[in-house]
This record gives C-alpha cells, structure tokens and sequence, in this order.
C-alpha cells in the first residue's frame, strides 16, 4: 500500500471541518473559485428528499434549483433506484458501437420519438448535454457533406447562449467569461443577439425588441454568405444566461428567417425538455420545427449521466445515406443509465407531471414570484412553467443595476441559503428551476425565504 493509500485508510472523517480540509486539498471543483474553497471550505450536501437538501451539518435547504435544472421528478424516487439495480444486475455496461444495441435504450429510443414533435423520431445517445453539443457540431458539418454542401460549416449562436462546456459546447455558447479561457470559440462558429428585453431592449417594446433581436440572424447570415452557414444553436429559452423568455416576435421570425437561407435548426432542450416549460419539449410550447435536439438533464432527473441528441427524419435519412458515422462515446447510451431514464420517463407519463404543470403547479408558481415584483429590489419577475427569474436593480425606475455587478446576486443566494434556501444567481438575476413534483406547501416556503432572503438583502445594500 502506498503511504496516501495507508492515510486515507485510517483517516475516519467525520465533521464538517475534516470533509471540507480533505475536499480542498484533493478536490479540484467545476466553475468555483478553488482559493476560495480553500480558505472557506465548501458546502457538503449529503442526502435528499422530494425537494429538500440536507448538508453535512444536518441544515435542511428547499432546493429550488433541482439540483442543476435537472431533478425533474425530485429526489429519492425508488423506481429509478429499482430500475438502475435491475439493470447492474443484468448487464451493468455494453456499447452501441458496430451495430449493437441494448434493449433499454431501443424502449428509451420509441419513448423519446413518441413525446418530441411528430416528425423527429431518431435519438443518437450520449453522456450528458455537452457531449450531445459536441454531436451537435460534427452532425451538422457532416450533414452538409453529404448534401455535397461541404462549404456550409459555420454554426452561428447567441451572445449570452449556454451550451456546456467543452471545447465545441463553450465554443456555441456565448459567456464571455468562458470564452476568455482557452482561446474560444474555436473557427467556425459566430454569435448573434439574444433576445433579453429587460436588459437591452431599451426604448423598444417587448415586440419590436424581439423581432430586432431575431434579424440579428438575418444581418449575420447575410454578411457571412448563406451558403457558408450550416446551423443557427439557441435554447428555447436561455437558462444560464438568466431564465431569458424571449419576446413573442422572436421565436416566429427565427423560424422564418431559417427557412428561407435553409439554414438548420438546432433547439438546445437540455432545460427546457422533460416537462420544465409545461409541454414535453421548449420547441412544442413554441411550435418550433427544430432539426436537431440536444436533450440530457431532466432526461434521467439527473439520477444517472445521459444526453442525446433527438433528429427531424430527414436529418437522419440524410446521415445514414452517408455511410460510417465515425463519431460515438464508451458511454453513448450507458444501459444503466438508459434503464433509469426510460423509468423516469414512463414516471412522468404516467403520473402526468407535465400537464400538471401546465394546468397547475406552473401557473401557480408564476402567480407566486409575481408577488415578489413589488419589492423595492426587484427590477423585474419573468417565467414559464416551473422557471424563474428575478432582476435585482438599484433603480427599479431607470433599470440600473447596483455596482459591481453580480455582486448583489451572489449576496441575494447567500441570505437565501442561511436561510434554507437554494437558489441561483447570474450576475444580478436570481434563478429558480424547482422540480416538477413541487408542491402547494413548498411553493409558500420557496416565497416566503425568497422573500426574506430578497428583505435581508436590501437592507444589507442600504
Ligand atoms: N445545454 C444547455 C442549455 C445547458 O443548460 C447545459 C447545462 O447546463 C448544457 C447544454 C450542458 O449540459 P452538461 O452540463 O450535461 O454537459
């Protein structure tokens, strides 16, 4: 045994302390500031219920983020912890390489064909969201190869956008602070304008905002030389960027625009699909016709890792007619996690989670926030279905924010989780995505700590 080995052997951790020591010494964590860990620790979550959080110190926190935007169903489902150990069971790992398949994901497959729009019925599977970004990408150029188009390569995305974060996934998505690290976006990709009418619609309306957003594209497209365009990415909605709900002009006018330079359509579901928005997918609640789908998140309700990638029918014509498809994962379609996500799946069908929250739980939900947008902090409250969105302005008159931007949010977070509470902030943007199985009783928690936390925070700036 080596002498790490030994200590860690005889080390029996127990408090908070000790987790957080050894977790700063050897734990490199995603998107945190790891001198901060080190000087303060980290916050250690160790089991969870329904919609409740509880951390190493036993303090119970609503989670109103599910976990990231993901826990679609909530926490300590025992069918999906059934169905992951019936599948270790039988056969814990195979591949879908060289023509092989496994029975969970053919069902997982016909289930996600049956829910998405009528003409997208293929699903190429990956590990996560990112990954099914990454599919994305060599997809598309593939596509047009095919189409003897080889020359259209550039996918254009949207400033603010979110699409994960590996090389192509940061590279289509558009947060400076991400693009600032390793040199992206790497060639062939452009940004156009997102559609946040709060932040920078100024004097337009809401409609015109929209539709000026949308023609971004069009300028783009045009100075770029459509036959030079493959793809234009953007979430139905953007999440990371701020729970953006984009004007009613946009969408349409997208779709237009699209159509006419035969550009393709790729919709990043992987926030939007599995129920968040009150339809199945973000492309249903705003009748898009995408070409491609990046799904992954509320796929599993995040219990198991897995993405895909669901395709039109002549996206997918078109790429088996082109032989080899030289691209896939060792975990493309993991059958563990193929199984947990086909439960979770049937779950939602069958307990009709997602017309609950087009009937009710999300409509109540927005009538809730709503009742934040009188705070004297409070810029604006925007949702759909089960997200949210708060604007924390200085000046809720002139729309200015207070200095240092983010700062206020990461405030905001903070009061709510000595509260109990978990939410997130981008920049001054307070986010909410709870699970899908919230209920009326945690709907008055989530206001009520939402609320003190917004009080706690206002006096702490005045
Ligand atoms: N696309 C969108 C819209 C996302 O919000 C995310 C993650 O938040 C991703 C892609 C990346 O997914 P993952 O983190 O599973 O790689």
């Amino acid at each position: 045994m080596t002498i790490k080995a030994a200590t860690a052997a005889n080390t029996s951790v127990t408090t908070t302390q000790q987790w957080q020591r050894m977790d700063a010494q050897h734990h490199f964590h995603p998107f945190s500031n790891n001198a901060d860990i080190r000087a303060e620790g980290s916050r250690i979550i160790e089991r969870a219920e329904g919609c409740h959080l509880w951390d190493s110190d036993g303090k119970q926190y609503l989670d109103a983020f599910a976990g990231l935007w993901c826990v679609n169903l909530g926490y300590g489902r025992q069918e999906l912890v059934q169905a992951a150990s019936q599948q270790m069971q039988q056969l814990p790992y195979y591949n879908l390489f060289f023509k092989t398949t496994t029975t969970p994901v053919i069902e997982l497959a016909h289930e996600i064909a049956d829910i998405a729009p009528s003409h997208m019925n293929q699903v190429f599977f990956t590990g996560s969201g990112s990954e099914a970004n990454d599919t994305v990408f060599r997809m598309v150029r593939r596509y047009w190869d095919i189409q003897n188009q080889p020359e259209r390569k550039i996918i254009i995305g949207r400033k603010n956008g979110y699409h994960g974060s590996t090389v192509a996934g940061a590279s289509l998505g558009g947060m400076p602070g991400m693009h600032k690290q390793g040199d992206l976006p790497i060639a062939g990709v452009e940004h156009v304008d997102q559609p946040y009418w709060y932040g920078e619609g100024g004097d337009l309306t809401p409609h015109e905002f929209g539709v000026r957003a949308a023609r971004s594209l069009e300028e783009k497209i045009k100075a770029l030389g459509s036959h030079k365009v493959a793809a234009f990415i953007a979430e139905p909605i953007q999440g990371a960027g701020g729970v953006i709900i984009p004007p009613d002009s946009y969408w349409p006018e997208i779709q237009r625009i699209v159509k006419k330079y035969g550009i393709l359509l790729v919709v990043d579901e992987v926030i939007c699909g599995f129920g968040r928005t009150g339809e199945w997918f973000g492309s249903q609640y705003y009748h898009l016709q995408p070409d491609l789908m990046p799904i992954a998140k509320g796929l599993s309700s995040g219990y198991l890792p897995i993405g895909g990638v669901v395709m039109a029918d002549h996206f997918a014509e078109t790429l088996a007619k082109g032989g080899d498809f030289n691209h896939g994962y060792t975990y493309s379609g993991h059958p563990v996690c193929a199984a947990v996500a086909l439960e979770n799946v049937r779950i939602l069908k069958r307990e009709r989670i997602v017309e609950r929250v087009k009937d009710d739980i999300g409509p109540k939900f927005q009538q809730a926030i709503a009742t934040l947008a009188d705070h004297p902090l409070v810029g604006e409250v925007r949702g759909v279905g089960l997200l949210g969105a708060i604007e924390l302005v200085k000046d809720r008159t002139t729309r200015l924010r207070y200095p240092d931007e983010g700062s206020t949010g990461t405030l905001c977070r903070d009061m709510a989780l000595q509260d109990g509470l978990v939410l997130r902030a981008t920049g001054d943007t307070m986010m909410m995505s709870p699970p899908l199985v919230i209920n009326d009783q945690h709907l008055d928690e989530l206001i009520t700590k939402t609320k003190s936390a917004l009080d706690k925070t206002w006096h702490r700036l005045k």
